[in-house]
């Protein structure tokens, strides 16, 4: 009689299972053969769509042309490495998952720079969930080589295996080990591995977009992602591999000369400088408030400056305790600078990034490939909000972070199944 029973419950359970709504991504057919896919996030630094015309990455390309492509991707505000590299992975706008600039000050925590390691690594900083933490949490196996927030143990969790950010290790040295992970058995393989390239990112700084420099860093970027692809078809994972790749942000040139002196903007007695660079953030000094409000807010003749929740609304920024009181804003082309550090500028064209994420300099790339995308397919324009989603969806978890579309990527699907909102109705 209990045996019976059981069977019957189970019975009911296995119909129950059939008729529920299918995982956001369920397993195509020929997963059988292959086992279950694999994602890999690679980040290029500091690329613009004008980087992969220029023929100089026929790798990137040929995955574009078999693949998917944006005509762009928009990035987040501000348009800056670190605050970019977490919304990807989160699916928040900077303002909510609390990594606001790339340096920060916080009453609790102190100060974070990319060069303060214990910041870097210090898990308080980082909010929202990145992707790797969910995935960990529903029993992915993650590994990240140095993607900005994988070093530290964001709400106690790492990913499976992470390393810390090292510009010095050799560019084939990072494909190696990520081909190494991704043609792993099924036991071992992580489901989720993300791989970061600074290069690009650090010519184009240094000689301006398009410059020789950077074109030579497009090439030895897209020979080694060539090389991985290679590996991965020769181990026979490339047939349960898809692979992202994004950019942070692009690049505008800066022109020489084109630069302002900060002491020059206000009075470092009226207002202390909280966040350098192209995104600006100044705490006024106590009692001295409507002086810096004063010499600061409104427009100037090359940025321009606002009380934090006084920005444009297209930004979503300045509700984040982090955001400085004033944020000030400079024009594409125009760099702030300390007086000292303009002194030991090398003379000469540079590039920068950190204007209006709007500007078309500031467009980054989004190019997809591999057994879940379509073939061919180029896409309209996108935000870079909307990438966690798909990548949430390609790795069957539900999503956290909710500022992207989870519709807005769909097209890039072979099998885009459904999008459930939790109300019945289209999310959006
Ligand atoms: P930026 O151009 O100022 O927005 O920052 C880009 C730079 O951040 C790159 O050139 C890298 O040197 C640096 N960077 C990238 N990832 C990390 C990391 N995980 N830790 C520290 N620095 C990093
Ligand atoms: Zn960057
Ligand atoms: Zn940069």
């Amino acid at each position: 009689m209990r045996t019976a029973w059981r069977l019957s419950v189970a019975a009911w359970l296995l119909w129950l299972a059939a008729c529920a709504h299918p995982l956001p991504h369920a397993p195509a057919p020929d997963d059988a053969a292959t086992g279950p896919r694999s994602l890999l996030l690679v980040s290029l630094d500091g690329v613009h769509p004008d980087d992969l015309a220029r023929g100089d990455t026929p790798n990137i390309d040929r995955l574009a042309r078999e693949g998917v492509h944006a005509r762009w991707m928009s990035p987040s505000y501000p348009a800056l490495t670190f605050p970019n590299h977490y919304t990807i992975v989160t699916g928040l706008r900077p303002d909510r998952h609390g990594i606001v600039h790339n340096t920060m000050s916080d009453p609790d925590l102190g100060r974070f720079t990319l060069k303060m390691r214990d910041a870097v690594g210090d898990g308080r900083w980082w909010g929202g969930e990145p992707l790797w933490v969910t995935a960990e949490r529903a029993g992915l196996r993650t590994a990240a080589l140095a993607w900005p927030g994988s070093e530290a143990a964001v709400q106690g969790v790492r990913p499976d295996r992470w390393f810390l950010f090292d510009e010095t290790r050799p560019i084939d040295e990072r494909i190696r080990t990520v081909a190494g992970w991704l043609s792993e058995p099924e036991d071992t393989r992580p489901r989720l591995a993300l791989l970061y390239f600074e290069h690009p990112d650090g010519a184009a700084h240094a000689h301006g977009p398009g410059s020789p420099q950077l074109r030579a860093a497009m090439r030895e970027v897209d020979a080694a992602i060539g090389r991985l692809l290679d590996e991965l078809g020769r181990s026979g994972a490339a047939a349960r591999t898809d692979i992202v790749i994004v950019s942070d942000h692009g690049m505008a040139e800066v022109p020489a000369g084109q630069v302002v002196a900060i002491e020059d903007m206000v009075d470092p007695a009226d207002a202390v400088l909280v966040s350098a660079g192209q995104v600006l953030g100044f705490r006024p000094q106590a009692g001295r408030e409507a002086d810096a409000e004063r010499r600061l807010l409104g427009r100037h003749a090359h940025w321009q400056c606002w009380r934090r929740h006084e920005l444009p609304a297209r930004w979503h920024y300045g509700r984040h305790p982090r955001v400085p009181p004033i944020v000030c804003q400079m024009d594409p082309g125009w760099d702030a600078l300390p007086r000292e550090h303009i002194a030991r500028r090398p003379p000469g064209t540079r590039g920068s990034h950190g204007y209006d994420p709007a500007d078309p300099s500031m467009r980054a790339v989004f190019v997809a490939g591999g057994p879940s995308f379509r073939r061919g397919v180029a896409l309209p324009p996108i935000d870079n909000v909307d990438v966690y989603p798909l990548l949430a969806r390609l790795l069957g978890l539900q999503p956290v972070g909710d500022d992207g579309d989870p519709r807005a990527l769909l097209p890039a699907l072979r099998e885009p199944g459904e999008v459930a909102d939790g109300t019945g109705t289209p999310a959006h």
